[in-house]
């Protein structure tokens, strides 16, 4: 039988950090209406984070209290901290119709594969490695040590672009959100051979 999608779909965003995720999501808002999964994390929120806007931040304790309840969808330790989808939001996004975005490491990218085989998953690239180093010292957040994982943490990241169904240059950012926004497009068109 075939079908159109009946169900929302599951996008999974991906890319190492300062390739510009964040501020695509922002562009991206403004032209669709999709739903954010808010990530938990243990981690420090950074000046300017809010709490359950941002991200639910949360103690280690609760953060393993929730994984043993599988409360989570996916979750990963990522520069040594804990990081992970609430399966609730997305589950009742979905369900309605909703198209739901999750924006997450290529570790937990893969775990959202595994459960959910059509959810699409897209990956970011920054247009240069010294274009990245630049963007994340100019986001000033991070200590010398850290920009330097992060640096490193990048390559590793890029390694794992087979497992992504798309890749965006995000170059210029105007087209990076065109290029997201017509993947989005097609994908909500495919027809379902069940
Ligand atoms: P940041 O600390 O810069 O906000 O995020 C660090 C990394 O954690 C990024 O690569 C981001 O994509 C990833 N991340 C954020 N939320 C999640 C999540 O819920 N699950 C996983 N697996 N990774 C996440």
């Amino acid at each position: 039988m075939l079908a159109h999608k009946q169900e929302g779909i599951v996008i999974v965003l991906s890319g190492p950090s300062g390739a510009g995720k964040g501020t695509l999501c922002e562009h991206l808002r403004e032209q669709i209406d999709i739903n954010y999964s808010i990530s938990a994390t243990t981690r420090d929120p950074r000046p300017g984070e809010k709490d359950q806007v941002d991200y639910f931040f949360m103690t280690r304790e609760a953060f393993k209290e929730k994984i043993k309840a599988d409360g989570f969808l996916e979750w990963a330790e990522v520069y040594k901290n804990y990081y992970g989808t609430p399966l609730d939001y997305v589950e009742e996004q979905v369900q309605a119709g909703k198209d739901v975005m999750i924006e997450i490491d290529p570790q937990g990218a893969k775990q959202v594969k595994l459960k959910k085989s059509d959810a699409v998953l897209v990956f970011i690239m920054p247009p240069s490695f010294a274009e990245l180093e630049r963007r994340i010292r100019g986001r000033g957040t991070e200590s010398e040590e850290q920009i330097r994982h992060r640096l490193g943490n990048a390559m590793n990241e890029i390694n794992t672009l087979t497992a992504y169904d798309y890749v965006i240059v995000n170059d210029d950012i105007h087209e990076a959100t065109a290029d997201l926004q017509a993947i989005i497009n097609a994908e909500k068109c495919r027809v379902e051979h069940n």
